[in-house]
């Protein structure tokens, strides 16, 4: 890790923007290495209702290893102790992979399923307000001056030399760099919920992440403590999203009229949560420049992507690693910020690109209709070495290394998508 600078009259004044799980990681990895960031957000308050995040080594490790996090995410937080696909309708288990002891002696940490509203309480509790701003939208920003001025929907102004948007996946200040909104609709939509553990006492495995499988979509669920359960339910949908929004009300009980006929465990899951809003999941294509001006991008706003992977806020975490070490590198040596992004950039680019089609493919794969290609995809499922092919490559990455290694020792996988 480089050296961190000495703080001071030449520090550069650093805006990030968005208090996210990346910009709050980022503020939080920066002020350890001795500078004072400054991190906006429209929100009033830090609160995320109703949903959760699957944390994997490829980031808890950083927030065990460099932000001291461990205790704080045990505490508040589940492991998952296997993967497992089922078929959707019968039940049928397809593919089981141990990711308990196994996965913590390969990577040196759980694999976590945390209630978003306690991750984003562990990383604001560490960070104690420092440089907080709530209730700042960033409304305009002028980068043609001598610094950049980001101008605030409560009439606030501030400048900087440095703005890291991590503005999430409907980034304004993404399209500030790209010149146009490019969110693509996936072909997806769906359903969240947590559902108390008393709703589902018959469910099998209920400590493993599961996948339950068929041709119009996924349910996907793992335990986030206290016997609950964190859910996302995908279903396909057929041509573009019209509705006015990424996330619309979903009429009483659709969820469950739309998967009436799939196994009684996925209908007790989904029953068990209201689930009034549908989801749209839209994503981002892969970009070849992150900056533009003073302006450079981390994580949802550099590269949003479907959540079949989970590892939207892991990719974001990686980058705050990256990000950090080339920033405090360029300063203490010299070469300057614009050097600095520019390798933060080269070491992401092919990385995160990757996560993304391999994450937009997980759905097709999933979704399957029955035939010779779902067959070899359940065969695949169903045979040994499934991890290390398909997903250790994700899990394992060691991204302050530079370029992709494991940490299990494995050769990097070619990560193919399973019906290939
Ligand atoms: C249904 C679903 C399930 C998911 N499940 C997982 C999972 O299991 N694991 C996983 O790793 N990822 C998951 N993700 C993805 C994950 O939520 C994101 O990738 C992650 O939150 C990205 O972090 P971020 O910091 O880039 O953006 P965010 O966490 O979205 O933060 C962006 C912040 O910017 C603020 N902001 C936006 N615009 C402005 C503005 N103009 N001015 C000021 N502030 C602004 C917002 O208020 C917000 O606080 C899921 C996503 C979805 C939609």
């Amino acid at each position: 890790m480089p050296a961190s600078p000495t703080p001071g009259a030449s520090a550069p004044r650093i805006a990030i923007v968005g208090a996210g799980i990346g910009g709050l990681t980022l503020a939080l990895e920066l002020r350890r290495r001795g500078l004072e960031p400054q991190v906006y957000d429209q929100a009033e308050e830090l609160r995320e209702v109703g949903a959760a995040v699957g944390l994997s080594a490829n980031a808890v490790r950083f927030l065990h290893e460099r932000l001291g996090l461990a205790e704080g995410l045990a505490a508040r937080s589940t492991a998952v102790d296997a993967l497992v696909f089922r078929d959707g309708h019968t039940g049928a288990v397809l593919g089981r992979v141990d990711s308990g002891a196994d996965y913590q002696r390969r990577y040196g940490t759980p694999w976590y399923g945390i209630h978003r509203a306690d991750f984003q309480q562990v990383l604001a509790g560490a960070l104690q307000g420092a440089g907080l701003h709530l209730g700042h939208r960033l409304e305009r920003l002028d980068d043609d001056g001598a610094a950049a001025v980001l101008h605030f929907a409560n009439g606030a102004v501030a400048e900087a030399d440095i703005v890291i948007g991590a503005d999430g996946a409907r980034s304004m200040l993404r399209t500030h760099v790209v010149g146009y909104d490019d969110a693509q609709f996936s072909g997806c939509f769906g359903f969240r919920g947590i559902v108390d553990g008393d709703a589902i006492a018959g469910l099998p495995d209920p400590a493993a992440l599961q996948f339950w499988i068929g041709p119009t979509g996924h349910l996907l669920h793992y335990p986030i403590g206290e016997g609950r359960q964190n859910f996302l339910l995908v279903r396909r949908h057929q041509g573009p999203w019209t509705a006015p929004g990424w996330v619309t009300p979903a009429e009483p009980g659709e969820h469950l009229s739309l998967f009436a006929d799939w196994h009684p465990a996925v209908r007790a899951m989904i029953g068990g949560a209201p689930a009034d809003q549908r989801w749209a999941l839209f994503e981002r294509p892969p970009l070849h420049q992150w900056s533009r001006g003073r302006v450079t991008l981390l994580g949802d706003a550099a590269h949003a992507m479907v959540p079949h992977h989970g590892q939207g806020a892991n990719q974001s975490i990686e980058d705050v690693m990256v990000l950090a070490d080339c920033l405090i590198e360029s300063l203490a040596d010299g070469s300057g910020w614009e050097r600095g992004r520019q390798k933060y950039q080269q070491r992401r680019l092919a990385r995160t690109r990757r996560v993304q089609i391999a994450s937009h493919t997980v759905a097709d794969v999933l979704h399957q209709a029955p035939g010779p290609l779902a067959e070899r995809r359940d065969a695949r499922l169903a045979a040994p070495g499934f991890w290390d092919r398909h997903l250790d490559w994700i899990h394992g990455y060691v991204a302050d290394a530079g370029e992709a290694q494991s940490s299990s020792g494995n050769q990097p996988s070619s990560g193919k998508p399973l019906a290939t």
